[in-house]
């Protein structure tokens, strides 16, 4: 049976943690996620994470549970998830994103804190830095 594709946006906050957490936040995505076929997209706000997950169905939400526990950062709330057929970021482990290096026209996210974003919203950040990086 082919295993299905499932895709997971979640929002958290960032934490007073030290600087260098998403130097290992970066490395463990990059070992974890390739083993397991994941691929995604961390965008890094002001205040806040927004994080596109992307692959098999259990190997997501197996990431999802442990990402959720994670104490780096807090309030992880899930605004989004889809079955998809196809990945959007199938060449990326996990892109890391800075919001100001995002060039996007809606001004509603607050200059990088997505705590209240919707999942249409959440979506359309992901679909504008896909068509960014094409460019
Ligand atoms: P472990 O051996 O359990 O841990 C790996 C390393 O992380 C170890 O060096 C350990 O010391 C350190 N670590 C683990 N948990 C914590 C913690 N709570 N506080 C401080 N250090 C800790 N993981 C991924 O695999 N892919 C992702 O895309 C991903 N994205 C993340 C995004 C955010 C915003 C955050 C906060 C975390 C993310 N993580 C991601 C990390 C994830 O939460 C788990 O820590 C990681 O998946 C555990 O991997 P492991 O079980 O293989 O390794």
């Amino acid at each position: 049976m082919q295993t299905r594709l499932k895709q997971v946006i979640y929002v958290s906050e960032k934490t007073d943690a030290p600087s260098n957490i998403l130097t290992d936040i970066y490395d463990i995505s990059q070992k974890n996620n390739s083993e397991s076929g994941i691929s995604g997209c961390l965008l890094i706000g002001s205040s806040s994470y927004l994080q596109l997950l992307e692959g098999p169905e259990s190997a997501v939400e197996n990431l999802y549970s442990k990402i959720k526990v994670d104490s780096r950062h807090k309030k992880v709330k899930k605004v989004f998830e889809q079955h998809i057929e196809e990945k959007l970021f199938s060449t990326w482990s996990m892109k890391f994103a800075t919001f100001n290096n995002v060039e996007w026209g809606n001004k509603d996210f607050d200059a990088g804190n997505f705590q209240n974003i919707n999942s249409a919203n959440a979506m359309k950040v992901f679909q504008t830095i896909k068509e960014i990086i094409n460019r």
